[in-house]
């Protein structure tokens, strides 16, 4: 028996799996105990990802093509896809400009991957139009960062949750979504019962139900909720006066938004009493350790960056960041969005955190890639502008032409995705590099390059933690699916930058890349394949010469100084209004979409598996028996959930798990289920947070109808 040690490829908890390889082949999984991140333990998903693994029924194992929509893809060489490919691009750049093509990639991707597919289009071909799935869980986390502490840098580490003694969990269910993370702060709550956890979320979702106190808002008024507890802090005494002066900007404007609303009003507005939000408060003011956890809640927002700010505010002003137990921590859904981020994954970003609009670091970056490399000062499309420039491509204007979407699948995840899926529909060209033909993309492309999986390539991931994580080859790719690396680099061969992308392995790849984040945040100069081998996992940043054992830098800012030009963190003053979507007379309630426990992203994975459909075997729409019952709806009944862009019949479950005026869906399945239409982006919109880009995915407007 072969044994070898890996990570969890679903989500950004970053679990250490051991993987045992029997002679026959058969392979068995388990929580690696070594791994600081999970200490041995797995949720159900980790815990049966080797059945995704010996399932090769629905692989992609040939490269295919077409040459029209209407012809059938057929097997074709590596060679001739990549070269059609090549033609195809290199006419579009020439005839519309290099923006008329682009790419979609995913933070399923590796690190090496990320790298090498900005380094081609955002050195080579000379546009900026690449973004990551990413753009839809963690944009408006990045800017929030950003804006408030100088960079996109999560100051906090796993071993703070045995340091804190009240949790503020935030639009985020970690009980069914990082579910290892939450053992480990349940664990620490039965050692100390003196730990607080505090939930804000309009359902009573698990991570509710083991709370300390439940805050069930009105949805979008976060911002409201988070500056009442701002105000109540300043006028208990709570802030940190020293730590304001000394080490932050803007406290005077905060005091004076945050004065603005009274906590009556404030409760009135969330819809919970005023007694529950002066309980959060003082929990929080007489924290030792204060640590909050968000993610989808505050991020998929319209106004998902004020939503950020607001909620690290509360830090700053408290003074309870950069030390043991305390901090704002973002965390990630994907393996590996925190590493794609790293790598300038975003359209506005260059590799170690640098920005495009910024002329030195594009100096920076063009000098390092070196060849005929040419940086774009303007970002490129973001996740949704893409959809939108396809479907507005008017031939012979200077639109999107050719989009390439890899390892991700934006017919499901996508808001509107009616709108997506048209607008794929006519796309001039579409290339889909995947692991599975269940990517509903599949059916749209004029190219199909099958992508090694899980176990079959190596290379790096970033958890949510800033730990880097090397994952080795285990198992040949089966059919001719190549490492995603290798496939950017043949491709841009083809393209004619063979010099600059002449490479022997994905070692040489990372090697590269460390060497451009040199003098940076995120200096991981001193991280090689052999010192990760050594040392399982390293937390950046970890310059070349770092002292200690390999573990790297645990928490970041515990000096107080802070990312920002003048090393201060900046406290915002935000407006707690909402921009989603209004409900109105057509429209009522409020849809909010979200994860199930064993499922993950679009079930191109989890949905093989047998054992985790059984949670869940179809989507159910969550509403109020105050919401029902005016409707004649009853508990199992098939409902119509009416949008402005579209419909989804489901099933309806009765809870009072959601507040009246809210319903859930969930978000995983794909358009059709049972000859019903049940993709829940169907009815969601692509209103975006003007600055991170991010949709508001937990904020639609439907009416609700018995079918
Ligand atoms: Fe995998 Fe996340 Fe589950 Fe850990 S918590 S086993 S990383 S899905």
């Amino acid at each position: 028996m072969v044994v070898h040690q890996t990570t969890c490829c679903y989500c950004g908890v970053g679990c250490g799996i051991v993987v045992r390889q029997e002679p026959n082949g058969r392979l068995t999984v388990e929580g690696d105990k070594e791994h600081p991140s999970n200490r041995g333990m797995l949720c159900s998903k980790g815990m049966n990802l080797h059945y995704t693994v010996m399932d090769q029924s629905d692989r992609l194992l040939y490269p295919q093509m077409r040459l029209g929509r209407s012809m059938p893809l057929q097997r074709v060489s590596w060679d001739a896809a990549l070269e059609r490919t090549a033609a195809v691009f290199k006419t579009f750049i020439q005839k519309y400009g290099p923006d008329s093509v682009a790419f979609y990639v995913s933070g399923q991707c590796l690190t090496e991957e990320y790298y090498l597919v900005n380094k081609l289009i955002k050195g080579f071909i000379g546009s900026n139009n690449i973004d990551t799935n990413s753009r839809l869980c963690m944009s408006s986390a990045v800017v929030g960062y950003k804006l408030s502490l100088g960079e996109d840098s999560v100051p906090v580490c796993y071993d703070d949750i045995e340091e804190a003694d009240v949790f503020y969990v935030q639009g985020a269910n970690p009980a069914w979504c990082h579910p290892i993370l939450w053992r480990r702060i349940e664990a620490h709550k039965t050692a100390n019962p003196h730990v607080k956890i505090i939930c804000v979320d309009p359902r009573r979702t698990d991570t509710a139900r083991s709370s300390d106190l439940h805050l069930p808002i009105r949805p979008g008024t976060d911002i409201v909720l988070n500056n009442a507890i701002g105000r109540l802090l300043i006028e208990n005494g709570f802030v940190h006066s020293d730590f304001i002066l000394d080490h932050t900007d803007g406290f005077a404007a905060y005091r004076e938004q945050v004065m603005q609303r009274t906590v009556d009003e404030a409760a009135d507005l969330c819809g919970i009493d005023a007694e529950a939000i002066q309980q959060a408060a003082a929990w929080i003011g007489r924290s030792n350790g204060f640590l909050s956890l968000w993610t989808m809640g505050l991020n998929q927002s319209v106004v998902g960056v004020n939503k950020n700010l607001s909620l690290i505010n509360l830090h700053l002003i408290t003074g309870k960041i950069g030390k043991p137990g305390n901090g704002p921590f973002s965390l990630t859904g994907q393996p590996n969005a925190m590493g794609g981020r790293e790598v300038g994954g975003l359209a506005n970003s260059l590799p170690a955190h640098r920005e495009v609009t910024n002329a030195a670091h594009r100096a920076e970056v063009e000098a390092f890639w070196q060849g005929p490399v040419n940086i774009a000062p303007k970002p490129g499309l973001t996740a949704t502008e893409m959809f939108d420039a396809l479907a507005n491509d008017q031939s012979g204007d200077a639109s999107l032409k050719a989009i390439w979407i890899i390892n991700t699948n934006p017919m499901v995840s996508m808001p509107d995705a009616n709108a997506v899926e048209k607008a794929l529909k006519t796309a001039r060209f579409v290339v889909v590099q995947d692991v599975s033909n269940r990517a509903d993309t599949v059916s749209f492309a004029d190219v199909v390059l099958p992508a090694a999986a899980w176990l079959e390539k190596e290379g790096t991931m970033t958890n949510a933690e800033r730990r880097i994580s090397y994952l080795p080859k285990i198992l040949d790719a089966p059919g001719e699916a190549l490492p995603d690396a290798e496939i950017i680099w043949r491709f841009a061969q083809k393209m004619g930058f063979g010099e600059s992308f002449n490479y022997a392995n994905a070692s040489d790849v990372y090697q590269e890349y460390t060497r451009l984040t040199a003098g940076t945040n995120v200096d991981v100069t001193g991280v090689s394949y052999e010192l990760l081998k050594k040392y399982r996992t390293i937390q950046w940043p970890f310059p070349e010469g770092a002292q200690g054992n390999g573990a790297g830098t645990k928490r970041l800012f515990t000096d107080h100084r802070f990312y920002t030009a003048n090393g201060r963190a900046q406290i915002h003053a935000v407006p707690d209004g909402n921009a989603s979507e209004p409900t109105d007379e057509d429209f009522p309630l409020v849809l909010t979409t979200g994860r199930i426990r064993d499922q993950w992203h679009t079930m191109t994975k989890t949905g093989r598996v047998a054992k985790l459909g059984q949670h869940s075997p179809e989507p159910l729409l969550q509403i109020h028996p105050a919401d029902a019952s005016p409707r004649g709806i009853r508990e199992g009944q098939l409902v119509v959930v009416q949008g402005r862009r579209g419909e989804v019949r489901v099933k309806a479950q009765l809870t009072e798990d959601v507040r009246p005026g809210l319903c859930f869906l969930p978000m995983h399945w794909g358009k059709v289920l049972n000859n019903n239409q049940v993709r829940a982006n169907n009815l969601t919109s692509s209103l975006v947070d003007p600055r991170s880009k991010e949709p508001d995915f937990k904020f639609t407007a439907v009416e609700v109808k018995p079918y």
